[in-house]
């Protein structure tokens, strides 16, 4: 294993898991809405919120017009995994943000991730996420498109609305695995059982993208796992339960068992 920071869909340039050709994040203005002009409505004033924030002090109608641009796609699709992907989100199984509302914590595991090169982030880079024209912000967007944790889900801005409702697919079947939990048990192997899962669950959001690739070296690739250094048994069968995000499935995911950060630390140190 090679590339740390490809983990949990902590890509660069993976075109399966995200946008093609992302836009910088930052400044608000520098986003451009792909979405619908009218997604404001579908979690407007008065109306149950269709998604959870991890930070809902900061937010945006834009961002949340930019997440609702995708749920509309998954809430109309006619695919079950879809249908149970925006169930799953409407409920709170999950929750969405941007890379600027990482948590302490989380953004300690990027930058763990990213140790090993020049990325050159700091511990009190954290406090200054939000600042406008974030240098470490920058860094962080150019390097990363998106991040998961527990239930939590970080996502870049400038995906088109199908396209972030394929990555949402995809994340939400990380949180229903508790991937994070095994991904890092016996690289590569242990995290390509996380991955083929994840992409196969996009496969089944959309087939027809998919026709003709051939999963295991689509995945190899995109994570530079060499395939003779996955575990023949896994290549033979590689696909793990824990497909669709179903009641059943999620009855056994039990998230509120999950480790609790010590954030109070993590700012201490930050602060440092
Ligand atoms: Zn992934």
């Amino acid at each position: 294993m090679t590339r740390r920071w490809t983990l949990l869909c902590l890509i660069f340039g993976l075109t399966g898991c995200v946008s093609e050709t992302p836009v910088a994040l930052g400044a608000e203005s520098s986003w451009v809405d792909e979405g619908n002009v009218e997604d404001g409505a579908f979690d407007g004033p008065g109306r149950p919120k269709n998604f959870i924030e991890v930070d809902a002090a900061h937010t945006s109608n834009a961002f949340r017009q930019y997440v609702n641009g995708a749920l509309r796609v998954l809430a109309t699709d006619t695919t079950e995994i879809g249908l149970l992907t925006w169930e799953s989100i409407r409920a709170g199984r999950v929750r969405i943000d941007e890379l600027a509302d990482l948590t302490c914590s989380d953004f300690e595991r990027v930058r763990n991730d990213f140790k090993d090169t020049a990325l050159g982030l700091t511990a009190s880079d954290y406090v200054h996420l939000h600042d406008s024209n974030s240098a470490a912000l920058a860094k962080l967007s150019d390097a990363i498109y998106g991040y998961q944790w527990s239930n939590r889900i970080y996502i870049t801005r400038g995906q088109s609305a199908e396209q972030l409702a394929s990555t949402l697919v995809h994340e939400v079947n990380h949180v229903l695995n508790h991937s994070e939990q095994h991904y890092y048990d016996d690289l590569p192997t242990s995290g390509f059982i996380e991955e083929y899962r994840a992409f196969t669950a996009e496969r089944r959001f959309r087939a027809a993208r998919w026709e003709g690739t051939n999963m295991i070296n689509y995945v190899c690739d995109n994570y530079d796992w060499d395939r003779d250094a996955i575990d023949a048994e896994v290549l033979s069968s590689p696909l793990s339960p824990q497909m669709l995000p179903s009641a059943a499935n999620w009855s056994v995911r039990l998230v509120e068992d999950d480790p609790v950060d010590d954030e109070r630390a993590c700012l201490r140190s930050a602060a440092n």
